[in-house]
């Protein structure tokens, strides 16, 4: 069987005792970095005898070799670089080609960035939206941010030190500046550091600052007023893709606005370009 195991996003203390039980036991680690796995078990005395490395540009070849070894009567352990394995990090193709071959796996839950910034944010947390990293490029990023801002849910995401200033920025440009946002920076580490507050006030907290580095995520609530009922800007985003018809079809269904009404602000859209 295959124990997807999950690793401290920083403090070694946050490593669950199953979890290095789990890893001192099994036949074969698949890791994303050997060295940096090899780090984690020798802090915990674990003789580090059979680790494989499973990364984002192997991971096809690896899986059906994980596979392999399962057949040869292996267990497996699955960790990533830190927390909590397939959470933006490898191993989605190895557990589907598990599931569909009825192998067996079992989760061993522990850290993530994900939960670690939700349990200290002042943010309702019932009902937000995951979206892993931001895209890199300013107007990709933009056009992303744009996109995700229509619903007002509250939005999770990853974020770089180096580009938490201008998706920040970005923010506030369109119009989501009094939006509450908590920014976790080096999470369980020495540096840890938190930002919480209006989005344009984070910002400018933020910018005061010489340089931010290490690691980030944000945790941005949700709009006062949702924004889906904006038809302009949903149909402003579909009729990039699709004809007047198709856009204002999904439009209407979307922000319940009926057909024929989004279907002539449609027309008027497009004519405008
Ligand atoms: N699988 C991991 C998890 O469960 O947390 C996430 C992997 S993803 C490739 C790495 C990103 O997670 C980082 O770029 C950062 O955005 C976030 N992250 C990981 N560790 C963090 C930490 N200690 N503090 C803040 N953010 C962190």
């Amino acid at each position: 069987m295959v124990y997807v195991v999950a690793t401290p996003i920083g403090n070694l203390h946050d490593v669950s005792e199953r979890a290095i039980s789990v890893l001192a036991n099994v036949d074969i680690i698949a890791c994303e970095d050997t060295r940096r796995c090899r780090k984690l078990l020798t802090a915990f005395n674990i003789q580090a005898t059979n680790l494989i490395s499973l990364h984002d540009h192997n991971e096809e070849k690896m899986t059906a070799r994980v596979i392999d070894l399962i057949g040869e009567g292996n267990d497996v352990a699955l960790v990533s670089d830190a927390g909590t394995p397939l959470i933006c990090d490898p191993g989605f193709d190895l557990i589907r080609a598990l599931w569909k071959q009825n192998l067996r796996v079992v989760p061993i839950p522990g850290p993530s960035a994900i939960t670690t910034i939700l349990s200290v944010a002042p943010i309702p947390t019932h009902d937000f939206r995951f979206v892993g990293f931001i895209p890199a490029r300013v107007g990709a990023r933009k056009a992303r941010l744009k996109q995700l801002l229509i619903d007002g849910s509250p939005i999770l995401f990853f974020e770089t030190a180096r580009r938490l200033s201008s998706t920040l920025e970005a923010l506030c440009q369109l119009e989501a500046n009094e939006r509450q946002i908590i920014v976790a920076r080096e999470l369980t580490k020495i540096h840890e550091s938190l930002y919480f507050g209006s989005v344009e006030d984070v910002r400018n907290e933020i910018a005061m600052k010489d340089r931010v580095r290490g690691e980030i995520v944000c945790f941005l609530g949700g709009a006062a007023k949702a924004v889906a009922t904006n038809v302009d800007s949903m149909l402003q985003i579909l009729l990039a893709e699709l004809a007047p018809t198709q856009a204002a079809r999904l439009a209407a269904k979307i922000t319940g606005e009926t057909r024929a009404r989004a279907y002539s602000r449609a027309l008027v859209l497009a004519n405008e370009g």
